[in-house]
C-alpha cells in the first residue's frame, strides 16, 4: 500500500479534531483554526517580512484555517490611526503579498473586518451612541442613520477588496464590544431609529451587513461572523437575544459562527490563567444547538485532548487557537503526528503577548521567543560541534541545553537537585498556575528528545568544567535576606519554604514584599492546596450564569467571595499602588482577588523589627504592630553565582543567563529568550 494512504498516528488519537470540514466553499483540512490576533508587528514594526514568516510557519505546519488581524472597513473604524484597512485608498501591497504567500500553502486565509467603534484610540471615534467606554476616555460621535447605512456599504466594499487582494473568505467581527456589538447592546445603544430602540432594531446592523455582503459577493464567498456568545458586561445581550441573532445571521447566509467571549471592558478574566480551560464552551454549545452551520469555540483552548472532547461531545465543530499558535507554530502538525507530548503549551500568562500589545510593543511569546521573531533565529545545524556544559536545570538552563543540542552540539546539563524545573516547581503550586506543569513537561521532553546528557544531583566543580568549549551558568537565584532586627526569628519563613509546602503558615500572616512572588504567596495562602482553576468555582466567583436570561450573562451581586481562613497582611516599602510591576492584563485580577478575600495591603511601610509579637513598622511616621504568627520574606533575590565565582578564580570563561545573570524580579520570559538566543549562537 502506498505510504501516503496511511494516516498519521494523530488520526487515531484525535479523530474529530483531524476530520475535514467545509466553511461555505472553503475546505478546511482539520478543525483547528488560527484565530485573529493583533500582534503590532503589522503596525508598530511595519516589518512585513517578519509577519509573513510568522504566518507561513503556521500554515506550513498544517493549521486548518487562518484569520488575519483586524482590518478596518473605513477610516472611522480604525483601531489606531496607523492600523491596516481594506479601503480603496489603502496601500494593499502588503495584503496581496501576504495572501499570495499563504495561498502557496493551500491553507484558507480569511480577512477579519473589524470596526473598532468606541474602542478606537484616536479623537473622532464613532459609535451607536455618545456613551464612552470605561476603557477609553474618548467620547464617541453618534453616527447619523444615513452614516450607519454608509458604514454597511463600507463593509461590503471591504469584503470585495478582501477577495480582490487574495483572501479566501472573511470574518466579520461582531463581538468583544466593538462597533457592531455596540449596536446590539442596550448598554451602548440608546438610539431610537432604524438601528436602535428595541431588540429587532438593535440587531438590524449585523443582519444588514451580512445581507449586503452576501448579495454583493454571491453564494461562493465564505463569510464567518464572530458572534458575542457571552457578553459579561452589565446591560449586554441576553442569551435569548444571542441565539436569535445567530439564527438570523444563518438565515442571511453566514457560513460559520465563531464565538467571541466578553467585551474588552468586562471585569471578568476571559483568557488569563485563572480562567479554566474551555470555560466558555457552554455558551458556544447553546449557539450550536440552534443553527446548522459550523460553530467555533474559542478562548483558553490550548490542549488537543480538550479540543477533541469539545468536538466529540457536540459542543462545537472547530476550535479557535490564538495564543496557542504563538506558543507553538507546529501545534497542528504535532496533533496530526500524534505527538501531543511535543507541544509547547500556552500557559495563559499574557506576559509576552497581550501585555506587550498594551505597552504598544510587538508581541511574542514567553514560552516561544521565536514567535513573530522567526527570521531572527538560524535554523539547521552549527558548522562545528562543540562540547557544551549547562549548569542549572530551571527554565533558562533547560532551554539553553536543548536549543544547543538541537543545533548539533554535545550538551551536558547539570542540576544540583533531583528534579528539573527550578523555580517553575514553586510557581506551579500557586492556585490556578497549574499550566506551569505544561511548561515543565515541554522543557523536560525537549531535554530528552534533543539528546541532552542529564546529570541530576550533580554540582560540577570548576575543574570538571574546564574541558568544555562553552560553559553556561544558569544557577538561578537565592532569596535575599533583608537587614532587619529579628529577621532570624522562628516566625520568619522564606517564600520558597511556603510555596514548596515545606513550612505551614499560621493563622495570622505578614508578607513582606508585594512583587510577583508576594502576590503568589498571598494567593497560595488563601487557597492552599488548590492548583488548577475550578470551573464551577470560577463561574461563581465572577457571578457568571451562562444559560440564563440575565443581561450580559452575569450579575455582580451574585458573586461568591472566597472565605479567608487566615488574616493576611501584605506590605511593601514603596508608596503607591501594590503590584505595579505585575502584568498589565492580569494585575487587576490579582489585586481584586486579594481585596475580596480581605487581605490587608500596606504600602509605604518602614520595617522596624520582628519579635514575638509580630512585625513592627512605621507608617506615616507612626509605629504600628502587625500581629503575625508567620512573617514571610518576599524581599527580592540575589543571583546564585557561587560556581561562577569559582570559574572566575580559575580563569575559565563562561556565560551567565537567567536569574544567575540578573536576579531582579523572576522573569521566565527574559530567561527563556536569553537562553535561546545564546544557544543558537554556539
Ligand atoms: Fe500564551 Fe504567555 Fe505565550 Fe501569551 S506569552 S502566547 S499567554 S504563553
Amino acid at each position: 500500500m502506498p505510504s501516503q494512504s496511511i494516516k498519521p498516528k494523530g488520526h487515531a488519537l484525535f479523530p474529530n479534531l483531524l476530520s475535514p470540514i467545509n466553511i461555505g466553499t472553503a475546505r478546511i483540512r482539520n478543525r483547528m483554526m488560527m484565530g485573529s490576533m493583533h500582534t503590532r508587528v503589522e503596525t508598530t514594526d511595519r516589518f512585513h517580512e517578519r509577519e509573513i514568516a510568522y504566518y507561513l510557519a503556521r500554515a506550513n505546519a498544517n493549521i486548518g484555517l487562518i484569520v488575519s488581524g483586524g482590518l478596518a472597513p473605513n477610516d472611522e473604524g480604525l483601531m489606531e490611526l496607523d492600523s491596516l484597512k481594506l479601503t480603496r485608498d489603502a496601500d494593499l501591497g502588503y495584503q496581496r503579498e501576504l495572501c499570495s504567500a499563504i495561498a502557496g500553502t493551500g491553507v484558507p486565509f480569511f480577512a477579519q473586518i473589524l470596526h473598532a467603534g468606541r474602542y478606537a484610540k484616536f479623537d473622532g471615534c464613532v459609535g451607536a451612541s455618545e456613551i464612552p467606554s470605561p476603557i477609553n476616555r474618548r467620547k464617541p460621535r453618534r453616527l447619523e442613520t444615513s452614516e450607519v447605512w454608509r458604514t454597511v456599504d463600507d463593509y461590503v466594499r471591504a469584503a470585495e477588496i478582501a477577495q480582490e487582494v487574495g483572501f479566501v473568505g472573511i470574518e466579520v467581527m461582531g463581538s468583544e464590544g466593538y462597533f457592531i456589538n455596540q449596536f446590539l447592546s442596550p448598554r451602548t445603544n440608546d438610539r431610537d431609529d432604524e438601528f436602535g430602540g428595541d431588540w429587532a432594531r438593535r440587531m438590524r446592523l449585523p443582519v444588514e451587513i451580512i445581507r449586503a455582503i452576501r448579495k454583493s459577493m454571491g453564494r461562493d464567498f465564505p463569510i464567518m461572523y464572530r458572534i458575542s456568545a457571552l457578553e459579561l458586561v452589565e446591560g449586554g445581550m441576553t442569551q435569548a437575544e444571542i441565539l436569535e441573532l445567530a439564527q438570523a445571521l444563518e438565515a442571511e447566509g453566514v457560513d460559520c459562527l465563531n464565538s467571541g467571549i466578553g467585551w474588552h471592558e468586562a471585569r471578568v478574566p476571559t483568557v488569563a490563567y485563572v480562567t479554566p480551560r474551555a470555560a466558555w464552551a457552554e455558551a458556544t454549545a447553546a449557539i450550536k444547538a440552534r443553527v446548522k452551520i459550523p460553530v467555533i469555540a474559542s478562548n483558553r483552548i490550548n490542549d488537543p485532548v480538550v479540543a477533541e472532547n469539545l468536538i466529540a461531545s457536540g459542543k462545537c465543530d472547530l476550535v479557535s487557537l490564538s495564543r496557542q499558535m504563538l506558543a507553538d507554530a507546529e501545534f497542528a502538525a504535532k496533533v496530526e503526528a500524534g505527538t501531543p507530548e511535543a507541544i509547547n503549551t500556552c500557559i495563559a500568562c499574557n506576559q509576552a503577548c497581550l501585555d506587550m500589545i498594551f505597552r504598544l510593543k510587538p508581541s511574542t511569546c514567553l514560552v516561544n521567543p521565536r514567535a513573530l521573531r522567526e527570521i531572527e533565529f538560524p535554523t539547521g545545524k552549527a558548522t562545528r560541534r562543540k562540547r557544551v556544559a549547562v549548569v542549572g536545570a530551571g527554565a533558562a538552563g533547560m532551554t539553553c541545553a536543548f536549543e544547543a543540542a538541537a543545533r548539533g552540539h554535545d550538551v551536558t546539563l547539570y542540576e544540583k537537585s533531583g528534579q528539573l524545573g527550578g523555580l517553575l516547581q514553586l510557581a506551579r503550586n500557586v492556585p490556578d498556575k497549574s499550566e506551569f506543569d505544561e511548561l515543565i513537561r515541554y522543557l523536560s521532553y525537549r531535554v530528552k528528545a534533543d539528546g541532552v546528557t542529564l546529570k541530576l544531583n550533580a554540582r560540577p566543580s570548576a575543574a570538571e568544567l574546564r574541558g568544555f568549549d562553552e560553559i553556561v551558568i544558569a544557577t538561578g537565584v537565592r532569596p535575599r535576606l533583608p537587614e532587619l532586627p529579628g529577621v532570624n526569628h522562628p516566625k520568619v519563613a522564606g517564600y520558597e519554604e511556603i510555596l514548596a509546602g515545606a513550612r505551614k503558615a499560621g493563622a495570622k500572616v505578614a508578607i513582606l514584599g508585594a512583587g510577583g512572588i508576594g502576590f503568589d504567596v498571598a494567593e497560595y495562602l488563601l487557597d492552599e492546596g488548590r492548583r488548577e482553576p475550578d470551573a464551577q468555582a470560577f463561574l461563581a466567583e465572577h457571578g457568571i450564569h451562562i444559560a440564563s436570561d440575565l443581561r450580559g450573562g452575569f450579575d455582580r451581586a451574585t458573586r461568591v467571595d472566597h472565605k479567608p481562613t487566615r488574616k493576611i497582611t501584605m506590605l511593601q516599602r514603596t508608596p503607591g499602588k501594590m503590584g505595579r510591576t505585575l502584568s498589565i492584563t492580569t494585575d487587576w485580577i490579582k489585586r481584586e482577588r486579594l481585596e475580596r478575600a480581605q487581605v490587608e495591603t500596606i504600602a509605604g511601610a518602614t520595617y522596624e523589627r520582628i519579635d514575638d509579637a509580630g512585625l513592627h513598622i512605621l507608617l506615616d511616621g507612626k509605629p504600628r504592630l502587625i500581629e503575625a504568627d508567620t512573617i514571610i520574606l518576599c524581599t527580592g533575590q540575589d543571583s546564585e553565582r557561587g560556581l561562577a565565582a569559582e570559574l572566575d578564580r580559575a580563569g575559565i570563561k563562561y556565560t551567565a543567563i537567567g536569574g544567575a545573570h540578573v536576579a531582579a524580579e523572576l522573569d521566565a520570559m527574559r530567561a527563556i529568550d536569553e537562553a535561546t538566543r545564546l544557544a543558537v549562537g554556539f
